[in-house]
């Protein structure tokens, strides 16, 4: 979640008559910071991870779990303790700063992040995992005896019969929601939730409906028709949807925002050197979000049963979904402006990089866009890829709106631009430089399920870090037609997709002419320059154009990355602004259906063909980019072989011989002694199932 913004929000009957304003002054607000920042040049490779937590509320005797709902006190708790390590300085030295604790949607969960980002320095790289176990100690160290912060995506039995959350509280009194499940009190109570939460639910016209296949065992009764639904409550008007048909036959059937904001995951934000960098980074890493999906399933358990998805995607994207009928093709346009065929939350409708590799024929899925919008951005001077992605993001309506803030000084907020941008949540988020701060360009990944122990979280931030370089250093191109990436993301969520699904995928990743072997000793000869005068880690960061931010100089100016001391890399660092590689003449680009391929996951990250090179019957994958990548910083073996212990985790997740948290969790509850095969995830398999995760985790932890 992003900033809380303080005040008094609107319901959405008064909050959607400022729709335009909001959004003309977004946009205002964004045209502040591109004139000032768009070239801005030089930033370093900063980059963090961000960690999401449940509270889970053990009892022994009784043989429960449930969620704490105690978040503000855990919180005002962590924040003391936080300041007073920084006030007697008591923080283990290879952390440059006390991690940082932020509230997230769910009342009982927990986001955590490095106090400071991690710099492009090894040492850095290899403290991730340190910093992720020393948050989740000082987390767990400030709790309840009984409170553990749990790394897990979704809560088995969050929304099942029976009580689930410490204290108790009735669906009944589901003000925001109207759901039948959720209680309340579910919801941070900070005004911007439960607000966002009701204006979801009354600007669609109904409350949101989300429906995972059941996971069909041996004794689950067919048809499937959920017994544990109140089908006949009459609380709300909202009741009568579920027998109304918004509960599919089959189907877990979930009726709230909670369900999907309520689950945990592992987002990565990195910045970029400057602003072509960012959109170029972004654009690579797009069909890698449902790749990294797979490998990280770990939520099979909802609402009390096992579904037949691993993964929580399509239940977040359901579960904040505002479209109208209208909107979603239901009725024909008269009220609204668009039809929308996706979910707020959903993955990245189009690529926006300006760069060579990036054709047109790309961009195939339909992007509504705001014609006025769009034409003021071209107006401005924005280049039509970006002015579509921002006039794109602009469909939407701001779905909560602060009395205080709704006039702003626009040149230098930019709480109205945030306001759409921070509720568009896609698989990868192009971050602009916030007004009155030192950051630059970025770029938020954001697919990840988080994992159940630091280690594998630390493995899939440092697998997408490097892998983020690698792209860089050696000009990788992944692009393939974002309509396929998407057909990826519903692949990715099926049971067991790493090792049942093909994906589609480009086949020539490298760059033209360019062959990887083991150990990698072909050097970036290329001189074309990135356009990047900036520095390597140790300089400030140049702000060419008026206004630059206090801490961004121009003083002392560096060399252009291309006169850089490239290739050699033997500073020992990731960087940003790698010389770029030519383009081949276009004559020789091939259709574009001819550019990819339906494969394995295994082949995707492994390679295949034994051969890393980029012939037809040779493919490097992911992992064969990363290491050529990594053997070029030129590190000691010593270092290498710890990177390696890592990467060995995504390797052996990918070929199969290690389980998914997805799978480990279906198993676990299939041979639990209590499961009598018909799908259901029963208080005291849910208690074992969790108090499991906390050992593996402690085990790991030591
Ligand atoms: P949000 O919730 O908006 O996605 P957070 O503030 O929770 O963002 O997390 C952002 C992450 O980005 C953190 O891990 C933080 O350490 C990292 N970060 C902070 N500043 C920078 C920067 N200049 N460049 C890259 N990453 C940064
Ligand atoms: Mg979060
Ligand atoms: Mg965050
Ligand atoms: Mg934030
Ligand atoms: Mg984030
Ligand atoms: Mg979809």
């Amino acid at each position: 979640m992003g900033l809380l913004s303080l005040g008094t929000p609107l319901p959405w009957i008064e909050g959607r008559k400022y729709a335009d304003h909001v959004r003309s002054h977004g946009i205002t607000q964004f045209l502040h910071i591109w004139d000032r920042l768009k070239n801005r040049q030089g930033d370093e490779l900063l980059w963090g991870d961000e960690v999401e937590y449940m509270v889970v509320c053990f009892d022994d005797e009784t043989k429960t779990a449930r969620l704490s709902l105690r978040q503000s006190e855990i919180l005002q708790k962590l924040a003391n303790v936080v300041a007073d390590l920084e006030a007697s300085n008591d923080v283990p030295a290879e952390f440059n700063a006390v991690p940082l604790f932020h509230p997230e949607y769910g009342r009982y969960m927990l986001e955590s992040t490095p106090g400071a980002p991690y710099t492009g320095s090894l040492q850095d790289l290899l403290s991730v995992e340190g910093n992720m176990r020393y948050r989740r100690k000082l987390a767990r160290r400030y709790l309840k005896p009984h409170e553990i912060p749990l790394t897990v995506t979704s809560f088995p039995r969050l929304g099942a019969p029976g009580i689930f959350t410490e204290p108790y509280y009735d669906p009944r009194n589901a003000v925001a929601s109207h759901s039948l499940f959720l209680p309340q009190e579910i919801t941070n109570p900070h005004a911007r939730f439960p607000t966002l939460t009701a204006n979801i639910r009354e600007r669609r016209g109904s409350k949101v409906a989300i429906n995972l296949p059941i996971f069909f065992d041996t004794k689950t009764p067919k048809p499937f028709i959920d017994p544990t639904i109140p089908w006949d409550r009459r609380v709300y008007l909202e009741d009568e949807e579920a027998k109304n048909g918004a509960a599919l036959v089959d189907h877990i059937y979930m009726d709230a925002m909670g369900f999907g904001m309520g689950c945990c995951c592992l987002q990565l934000t990195f910045q970029a050197c400057n602003v072509t960098e960012a959109r170029r980074v972004y654009d690579a890493l797009i069909p890698i979000g449902p790749i990294m999906l797979a490998l990280t399933a770990a939520s099979p358990a909802w609402r009390g049963y096992l579904a037949d998805v691993d993964c929580r995607w399509n239940v977040i994207a359901g579960s904040v979904d505002d479209r109208t009928e209208e909107e979603r093709g239901l009725k024909p346009l008269e009220e609204n402006k668009f039809r929308i065929s996706k979910s707020r939350y959903d993955s990245v409708d189009s690529y926006i990089s300006v760069d060579w590799r990036n054709r047109r024929e790309y961009n195939d899925n339909p992007l509504p866009y705001d014609p006025a919008i769009y034409d003021r951005l071209c107006n401005h001077g924005i280049d039509d890829l970006l002015a579509k992605h921002i006039a794109h993001l602009f469909i939407r309506d701001p779905l909560v709106v602060f009395t205080e803030m709704i006039d702003q000084d626009d040149t230098i907020s930019s709480d109205h631009f945030e306001n759409l941008q921070s509720t568009n949540w896609q698989t990868l988020r192009f971050k602009p430089p916030p007004p009155k701060s030192s950051i630059g360009w970025r770029v938020e990944f954001r697919s990840m399920e988080v994992q159940i122990t630091d280690f594998e979280n630390a493995a899939f931030s440092m697998f997408i870090v490097l892998l983020s370089r690698a792209i860089l250093s050696l000009g990788l191109n992944f692009y393939i037609p974002i309509s396929k990436v998407d057909i990826n993301m519903d692949r990715a969520q099926k049971r067991d997709a790493v090792n049942q699904q093909k994906f589609y995928f480009r086949k020539d990743i490298l760059a033209p002419g360019r062959t990887i072997e083991f150990p990698y000793t072909d050097p970036v000869t290329s001189s074309a320059p990135c356009g990047c005068n900036g520095s390597l880690n140790t300089a400030t960061p140049s702000v060419n154009g008026t206004n630059g931010s206090a801490s961004a100089n121009d003083s002392s100016p560096s060399p252009p990355c291309s006169e850089r001391s490239l290739p050699s890399h033997r500073d020992n660092i990731l960087r940003n602004c790698f010389p770029d590689v030519e383009p081949p003449p276009l004559l020789e680009r091939p259709p574009v259906e001819d550019e990819y391929q339906e494969i394995s996951i295994n082949e995707i990250i492994n390679g295949k063909g034994g051969l890393l090179n980029n012939s037809t019957d040779g493919y490097p994958g992911l992992m064969g980019v990363v290491n050529a990548y990594v053997n070029s910083l030129d590190v000691e073996t010593q270092v290498k072989d710890r990177i390696g212990r890592y990467l060995d985790l995504i390797k052996r997740r990918a070929d199969g011989t290690l389980i998914t948290a997805a799978t480990w969790i279906r198993n676990f509850v299939r041979a639990h002694p209590g499961y009598k095969f018909d799908s259901v995830i029963s208080e005291e398999i849910n208690y074992d199932l969790l108090k499991a995760i906390d050992e593996v985790c402690a085990i790991i932890v030591v």
